[in-house]
């Protein structure tokens, strides 16, 4: 089959590879759509400790076309999406529930070939079968947005919050749409892009800037969302939250990324800093929220392009140009 595969640092193209087989408790699936993201890049950059070479994406949903011996929950034919989560049910964390933090966290298209392909494998647990009147492609769209509800399950977001979000790419998108769900009093969103607040806006929130200072409201927000990974964002939005405020570091940084904290704000202020880690028991929520039409996929996918435009369609997200942007295998 054609895949697309990271080969080396900085390296990737699209070749031919061997047709996946399921083991026991997995099932082959022809890959509808796959959606490129910031951990592609990072994978690229050799961060996430990527197993290299690998087939990239995470983001993907198709038709089942092989089961193995040991599957009987889902049968070919079934239309999934794929949580591309892997954990290993041993270690401290995974007992206590929190497997997003598992000792040995992998991930299908970090750690093991992924959806950038015209097959992919997954293990049967890892597929959630979707209602007909989801479209395949658009479905690849359920996975980013399990890791923005997973965002919302840290900041067990209140009514009537005051939001504040850097960043309106895809995840950032996301985020404004789920605060509108958890009913936020105003989200406003800041980007240094101009064209990218046009969907911002679109999707009604408050107001948009290209920085905070603009929107006027000195007393802070009383969530603050990071969803650029941009130092000088992250660094801009610790300063911005209220008193009794959560900062929720949301976007994927550098590894060697630092700001600074004000320790004595942080305590006379009570101001919460915390994270979000991908998904954790929040992919079938997303598969409702998403089927229940929560995103409209017209507006969320910017372009589709074949599989053979991997390479091209990797530095156009760099870019920063579009939204998301998907691989049709
Ligand atoms: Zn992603
Ligand atoms: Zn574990």
């Amino acid at each position: 089959m054609k895949a697309a595969v990271i080969s080396g640092v900085g390296q990737v193209e699209v070749t031919t590879v061997d047709d996946p087989r399921p083991g026991p408790r997995e099932v082959v699936v022809d890959v509808a759509a796959c959606g490129l993201c910031g951990t592609d890049l990072h994978i690229l950059q050799g961060e996430f400790a990527p197993t290299l070479p690998v087939v990239p994406g995470h983001e993907f949903a198709g038709v089942v076309v092989d089961v193995g011996s040991a599957v009987t929950e889902v049968v070919v034919g079934d239309r999934v999406a794929v949580d591309p989560s892997l954990y290993c049910f041993e270690c401290r964390y995974c007992r206590a529930g929190r497997n997003n933090l598992c000792l040995r966290w992998a991930a299908i298209g970090v750690s093991t070939a992924g959806g950038a392909a015209e097959y992919a494998v997954a293990p049967v647990s890892n597929c959630v079968r979707l209602p007909e009147h989801v479209r395949l492609e658009d479905a690849a769209l359920i996975e980013p947005l399990s890791c923005a509800v997973r965002g919302y399950d840290v900041l067990r977001a209140q009514m009537a919050s005051r939001v504040l979000i850097y960043g309106s790419g895809t995840m950032g998108l996301m985020m404004l749409q789920l605060g509108k769900l958890t009913g936020a009093a105003s989200i406003e969103v800041v980007d240094v892009n101009p064209e990218r607040l046009v969907t911002a806006t679109q999707l009604g929130c408050t107001a948009v800037a290209s920085g905070a200072d603009e929107l006027d409201r000195p007393e802070g927000w009383d969530v603050v969302i990071d969803a650029t990974g941009n130092e000088k964002a992250i660094q801009d939005g610790l300063g911005r939250v209220a008193r009794g405020g959560t900062f929720l570091q949301f976007g994927v940084s550098d590894y060697a990324a630092r700001v600074t904290i004000e320790p004595y704000r942080i305590y006379n202020q009570e101001i919460t800093i915390t994270g979000s880690m991908a998904v954790l028991h929040s992919f079938e929520r997303a598969a409702d929220l998403f089927a229940n039409g929560v995103l409209d996929p017209e507006v969320f996918i910017s372009d589709r392009l074949p599989l053979e435009d991997y390479a091209s369609a990797l530095d156009a997200f760099r870019s920063g140009k579009g939204r998301k942007i998907q691989v049709l295998p």
